[in-house]
Order: C-alpha cells, then sequence, then structure tokens
C-alpha cells in the first residue's frame, strides 16, 4: 500500500470513528504549484475581502469570516503544508509576507492566519513522524482546517513554558480540561492545538502539544472579547474539554517544539502582521501629507516631519524581520543552534524591538495626520491601526519576555565585528 493510499484511507477511518466525517475530496488536494506571482494574486483576493470588512470586524468585535472563506477559497491555509501531503511547501519568509499583506487590511485576519500558521509550521516540523499527524495536515489541506492556539491557562499570563492542566487517560485515550484564559477564535476554528502538562505527576515545564479537532471538544465560555483592538480575533476564554488518541500529542516534547518552532515562527509571524498594521498607517499618513500638499499649493504641512519619522521606524522594523527570517532560515537546519542562548534570546528579543518599531510607527503616521489622525471619522482616522497595533507589547508581554532574558544578557560580549 502506498502512502497516499494509506493516508486517504487513514482520513476516512479518523471522521468515520468521530462520527463526523467531512469528506476528502481528492481533487482540491492535489498539491498546487507555487508561483510568486499566483500567490500575490490570491493574497490580493484575501486582502481585499479583509479590507472591505475590516471596519465592521472592528465595530462589531466579530469574526472576520469574510476574509478568512476567502483565504479558504484560495487554498491560502495549507500553503505551508509539505506539497506530498497537498499543499505548497512554502517557507517561513512567504508567510510572514502574507501576514504583512493581510495585517495592511485587516489586524485581526492578520493575527489570525499568523496563529494559524504558526500550529501549522509546528505540525510540519515536529509531527511529521507521526502518522496521526500527517493525516491531519493532508485533511487540513484537502479542508482548509483553520487551527486555533491554547497557551495561555489560569492566571499564568504569557508563562508559556509552563501549562497547569495535565493530559490523563491510558495507553490508548486522552482527556484534558483546561481553564484556556483566551482562545483566539476558538469558536469559529476546525481545531485547537494546545500545551498541557505531559501527565498529573510531572512538573508544570514537563510539556507536551496536543492536536485536537471540533469533533474531540467542547468549549464553555468563561468570558468574552470586548478589547481596545484586535477586536476580531474574538480571544475569548473558555474551559476547553477534550478528549482523543493518544497519538494526537506529538512525539516531540513541548521545550523542543517552542525553542526550534513555535517561539520564533509565532514572533516572525506577528512581527509581518505588526508591520502590515504599520504600513497601514504609513501609507494613510502619506495620503494625509499630500493632500495637505496640494491643498496648500505645494507647502508642506508642519506635520510632515513625523511622515518622515514613520516611514524611517517602518524601513527599520522592515529591516529587522528579514535579517530575522535569514537569521532563522539559517539556523533551523540545526537543533544545536535552534537551542542555543543566542539565538533564543535574538528570536524573543525580536519580538520586542519589532512590536515597538509597530507602535512607534504608528505614533509617528497619527501624529502627521494630527486631529484628522485622532478622530474617529473621516479618511485619515488612525484609531484602529493603533488600537490594533497597541496589542504588540502585550502579546506575550515584553515586561516578560526582556526579565527572562536578563541572564542571558549576562552572557558573551559585543561582536567584534559589525558583520559577525
Ligand atoms: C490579541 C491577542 C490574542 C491572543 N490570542 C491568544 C490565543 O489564541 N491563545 C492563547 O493561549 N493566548 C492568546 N493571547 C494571550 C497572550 O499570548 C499572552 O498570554 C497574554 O497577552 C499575556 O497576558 P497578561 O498580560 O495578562 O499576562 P502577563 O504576561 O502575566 O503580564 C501581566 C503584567 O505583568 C507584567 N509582567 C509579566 N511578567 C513580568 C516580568 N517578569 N517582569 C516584569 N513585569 C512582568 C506585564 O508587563 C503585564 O503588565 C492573546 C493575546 C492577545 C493580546
Amino acid at each position: 500500500m502506498n502512502i497516499h493510499t494509506a493516508t486517504i484511507k487513514g482520513v476516512h477511518q479518523t471522521s468515520h470513528t468521530r462520527g463526523a466525517p467531512r469528506g476528502v475530496h481528492l481533487a482540491t488536494a492535489a498539491p498546487r504549484q507555487p508561483d510568486a506571482a499566483d500567490l500575490r494574486s490570491r493574497v490580493d483576493k484575501v486582502a481585499a475581502a479583509a479590507a472591505a470588512h475590516a471596519a465592521a470586524v472592528d465595530n462589531q468585535s466579530r469574526f472576520p469570516r469574510e476574509a478568512i472563506d476567502a483565504a479558504r477559497a484560495e487554498r491560502l491555509l495549507s500553503i505551508a503544508v509539505p506539497r506530498e501531503l497537498g499543499g505548497e511547501g512554502l517557507g517561513a519568509a512567504e508567510i510572514v509576507d502574507v501576514c504583512y499583506a493581510l495585517g495592511k487590511a485587516c489586524a485581526s485576519t492578520a493575527m489570525i492566519y499568523a496563529m494559524h500558521q504558526t500550529k501549522v509550521a509546528c505540525l510540519v516540523r515536529h509531527g511529521r513522524g507521526s502518522a496521526w499527524h500527517r493525516l491531519l495536515l493532508r485533511r487540513l489541506c484537502a479542508e482548509q482546517l483553520l487551527l486555533a492556539s491554547s497557551t495561555t491557562e489560569g492566571q499564568a499570563g504569557g508563562d508559556v513554558r509552563h501549562s497547569a492542566a495535565p493530559v490523563e487517560g491510558g495507553a490508548a485515550r486522552i482527556t484534558l480540561e483546561r481553564q484556556a484564559t483566551v482562545i483566539s477564535y476558538g469558536e469559529a476554528a476546525d481545531g485547537i492545538v494546545t500545551t498541557a502538562r505531559r501527565a498529573a505527576g510531572a512538573a508544570s515545564s514537563d510539556q507536551v502539544l496536543v492536536a485536537f479537532l471540533k469533533e474531540d471538544y467542547t468549549l464553555e465560555r468563561l468570558n468574552g472579547w470586548d478589547a481596545l483592538g484586535m477586536r476580531g480575533t474574538c480571544s475569548a476564554g473558555f474551559k476547553l474539554a477534550a478528549s482523543g488518541l493518544r497519538e494526537q500529542i506529538l512525539p516531540e516534547p513541548y521545550e523542543t517544539i517552542h525553542s526550534h518552532t513555535m517561539m520564533p515562527f509565532a514572533h516572525l509571524a506577528w512581527s509581518g502582521a505588526w508591520a502590515g498594521i504599520a504600513a497601514a498607517a504609513v501609507d494613510r499618513a502619506r495620503a494625509f501629507v499630500r493632500k495637505a500638499v496640494h491643498r496648500s499649493g505645494g507647502t508642506l504641512p508642519p506635520g510632515a516631519a513625523h511622515l518622515t519619522r514613520a516611514l524611517a521606524t517602518h524601513r527599520t522594523l522592515r529591516g529587522l524581520i528579514a535579517a530575522a527570517l535569514a537569521r532563522f532560515a539559517a539556523a533551523s537546519a540545526d537543533p544545536a543552534v535552534l537551542e542555543s542562548v543566542d539565538f533564543q534570546s535574538g528570536m524573543n528579543l525580536h519580538k520586542v524591538n519589532a512590536s515597538e518599531l509597530a507602535v512607534a510607527t504608528v505614533m509617528s503616521a497619527m501624529q502627521a495626520c494630527g486631529l484628522a489622525g485622532y478622530r474617529n471619522d473621516g479618511d485619515f482616522t488612525m484609531g484602529r491601526h493603533l488600537r490594533d497595533v497597541l496589542s504588540a507589547p502585550i502579546m506575550i508581554s515584553n515586561d516578560r519576555i526582556l526579565a527572562n532574558a536578563a541572564a542571558a544578557s549576562l552572557l558573551g560580549g559585543t561582536p567584534a565585528s559589525l558583520r559577525d
């Protein structure tokens, strides 16, 4: 039996046992040849759908259904899955660029996409050796499944490297019940990939990552999501009660998954989304300054220098992301480099720097527009961009990251050359 036949049989089997079969259409599962122009036009379509509904998504604090439906129609949810499993085998650079394009249109859509792709990246890199997870990835491609993430639990805030709730059960089946403080788009997702303590007797840092599909769990709302920004992420809190097969636990420990993929990939994808928000703010500020120049017969308005500053910080942010992507690509084949203090603190500090630059850029863009940027109405309002981007420093608190990195800052010295 070849792997293709086995995989498809497996998907049907899995669906059947759960009583919620969802057709796997072989025709739609055929791998698509990645092509930069083709990808650009597909992303543009999704971004257009996201932009058209961004204001309503924000006003109503609702899931960006139209944008995610468009992403499904354009098969963007599976572009990072290897081609042999039905995806397009695209890497972090392409994914981060999609996050950027979506961030220009609708921050919530971009962040949802970034979180989904982070989970896909974990499954692709760390689930490859597991038949169950290969089937999940194949099904994700065929059905364009959207995956949510659950790491934040109870009162632990952004302490991702400790879990309270344990996986329980026997050799075949497992259960998990956790108080998930925040699960973005939990209700809209087709599955949740969650951290958990390995077992009741395990230390809180001895974690695993488990993938559950919608038919495996129930969500009981603990709180809603009426937030300053990122309102379309619908990041409510839930009691997650899940059960499934023990094979649904990814084979590698979460410690490895976190350092090799989860942390660096999340920080890169998030920073792409934030750079997109900042780009939209810069474009708006530029339009404002152009209009002012036109109205005054060629005189630059006094706030024009803020536009220049916004452009400068945005340029720095783009450079930072490009450098971090190159660093991730160079490290990704070598576990020792991925696990090194230098790489880990570098990718954590990338998050801190990128979030601060994104906020600074949007602030400067707003100042360039003055009152027209501050007010909530009019063509140059910057309110949504500013509210959305203010999530960046708190989404895993910069303070927490800086405090955790403090000890590593004592090691080593500054490089001898700027080319090191
Ligand atoms: C838009 C959005 C979407 C999200 N989606 C999800 C999701 O889908 N799934 C999920 O699991 N989580 C999600 N989260 C949660 C996120 O991952 C973090 O867990 C959360 O933002 C941290 O919350 P906190 O500020 O309450 O916690 P904490 O990290 O505990 O921070 C609380 C306060 O303590 C300060 N602080 C913390 N540690 C230190 C320290 N060592 N030194 C000094 N000060 C410190 C912080 O600055 C902050 O003021 C989301 C968050 C946002 C903003």
